[in-house]
């Protein structure tokens, strides 16, 4: 395992981090998180070096805190890293204070104190939710109280704003989404410049883009295939092993499989060579041209609708279909969602693009996998 050593961090970071965002589940379609398979990935993880693990509030539908506490707490406390989130949404939603959602933080992960603690997915709207609830000036409370070692921020609004929050406020670290398709598709590289240039270090948030950057298309998926047997996820871990300044790269893995690759990419820490620097080119061109909708399956869309739409799953199995322009693709994966379930329920209400860091405009995307149902 390669580590990252920031002296303003005073400690060795794992530079593979573990996200307890997508751990394998009891039951599909449930959120609940199969405890003996899970503890299995973290086990290995653990045995291998890792030492960075982050959840948030709303992860798992809120069973990721209390698995991280009772996976973690197996091990030395002072052995590894501990990063949660406080998610403005909930705030509003809950009418609950910034102390509130610490305190039963603190108590589900079963900890005095968090290593790393972000405000979550923080955008133009979300800051003024923390600015009128005091979140910042609360959290540095905590941090001077010992309880918050590290402070930051994970990030999906407009580059001004960032900037604007990272010169106006004291920060240890920020987390953004980067990725070899998002460098330039969402401008990441200005982002990355703008805390490369502050010297804050930088934690790096779908470094696959939700899985998206491993399963591909077939034509970009055929680049990589020339390359040798190495998988489509460590190209993409790769890409981002070469920036400097980066504290953890982090990974939310589902299987044994993913943990055992991402191990293994982590461990040789290979720089790119010209050829595969070309390859990643060339299989982001070839995947573009028909990535038809950018969700990351992050799910944070998926409690606020009313009608119950299984949004992700919906953009997966129309994103299947787009991947090939055959039916049965998108049937394979879309006969899988329950009717109630399915994109033709969406009464198209908004409530869910307000909390996408994606910034989709879900009930017009939701249109697509409805009309191809019907056959359209
Ligand atoms: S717009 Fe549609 S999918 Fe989004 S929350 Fe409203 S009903 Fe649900
Ligand atoms: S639609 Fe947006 S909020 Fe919903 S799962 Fe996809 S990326 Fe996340």
């Amino acid at each position: 395992m390669q580590y990252s050593d920031f002296p303003s961090i005073g400690r060795q970071i794992s530079k593979l981090g573990f996200g307890l965002m997508r751990l394998p589940k009891a039951k599909e379609g449930e959120e609940t998180i199969d405890r003996d398979e899970a503890f299995r990935l973290i086990d290995l993880a653990v045995k291998s070096g890792v030492n960075y693990f982050d959840t948030a509030y709303v992860y798992h539908g809120g069973d990721s805190e209390a698995f991280a506490k009772e996976a973690l707490s197996r091990y030395p406390r002072e052995s590894y890293c501990l990063a949660t989130k406080l998610p403005g949404w909930v705030i509003k939603e809950k009418n609950a204070t910034p102390e509130q959602l610490f305190n039963e933080q603190l108590e589900k992960c079963g900890v005095d104190y968090f290593d790393f603690y972000l405000l979550h997915s923080v955008n133009r709207d979300i800051w003024k939710v923390f600015d009128s609830a005091n979140a910042y000036e609360y959290l540095k409370e905590q941090k001077k109280a010992g309880k918050i070692k590290h402070l930051g921020f994970s990030f999906h609004g407009d580059l001004e704003f960032f900037i604007e929050l990272l010169d106006k406020y004291e920060w240890d670290f920020a987390q953004l989404q980067i990725n070899y398709y998002d460098w330039e598709a969402d401008n990441a590289k200005s982002y990355y410049k703008a805390l490369e240039d502050r010297n804050i270090p930088c934690i790096i948030m779908e470094p696959v883009r939700g899985g998206s950057l491993h399963t591909l298309n077939d034509e970009a998926k055929a680049v990589f295939a020339e390359l040798g047997d190495a998988s489509a996820a460590s190209y993409a871990m790769r890409f981002n092993l070469e920036l400097h300044g980066v504290l953890t790269i982090l990974s939310g893995m589902s299987t044994y499989e993913q943990v055992e690759d991402n191990l293994k990419t982590f461990a040789e820490c290979k720089p790119l060579s010209d050829k595969e620097k070309d390859a990643i080119e060339k299989a982001n061109i070839l995947f573009r041209k028909n990535f038809a909708v950018p969700c990351t399956d992050c799910k944070y869309c998926v409690e606020t609708c009313p009608a119950g739409v299984n949004i992700p799953a919906c953009f997966k199995a129309y994103n299947e279909y787009n991947k090939t322009r055959e039916k049965v693709d998108f049937n394979k994966e879309y006969d899988l969602i329950p009717e109630e379930m399915r994109a033709h329920n969406c009464i198209e209400c908004g409530a869910c693009s307000e909390k996408c860091p994606q910034k989709i405009n879900i009930p017009k995307m939701l249109k697509k996998p409805a009309g191809l149902s019907k056959g359209e």
